[in-house]
């Protein structure tokens, strides 16, 4: 399958690693939109969260997991972060791999642009 993210967890495309699971990978997003901004992917393609079903709990906890600890390396805690799943059109999503995108380091608006 031709997929980027399938690619970069594969190894086959280069990422700065935050960390490795064994059901998600996270690394840093190429064009970041705050001083943290990291994508965590699950290792088993899913194109976005339009297509989650029950069958994809344990998947999705693995994924929050990871989120968690994301924030807990890149140290926001204390302060908070976001966490988004962007889909379709109107959202802006462009790479169809579930991504969780943890952003965080400054104040971030609301409602978003
Ligand atoms: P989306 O807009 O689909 O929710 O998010 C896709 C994200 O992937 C964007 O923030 C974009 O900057 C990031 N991205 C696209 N291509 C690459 C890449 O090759 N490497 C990395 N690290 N991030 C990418
Ligand atoms: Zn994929």
């Amino acid at each position: 399958m031709d997929c980027l993210f399938c690619s970069i967890i594969a190894g086959e495309t280069p990422s700065t690693e935050v960390l490795s699971t064994e059901v998600a990978y996270a690394f840093r997003d190429i064009n970041p939109k705050a001083p943290t901004h990291v994508l965590v992917v699950p290792r088993e393609h899913i194109t976005d969260a339009a297509a989650l079903d029950p069958s994809h709990a344990a998947v999705l906890s693995g994924v929050f997991s990871a989120a968690q600890e994301v924030a807990a390396l890149e140290g926001l805690g204390e302060r908070g972060y976001r966490l988004v799943f962007n889909v379709g059109e109107d959202s802006g999503n462009s790479v169809p791999h579930l991504h969780l995108h943890v952003l965080g380091g400054r104040r971030l608006s609301w409602p978003p642009g």
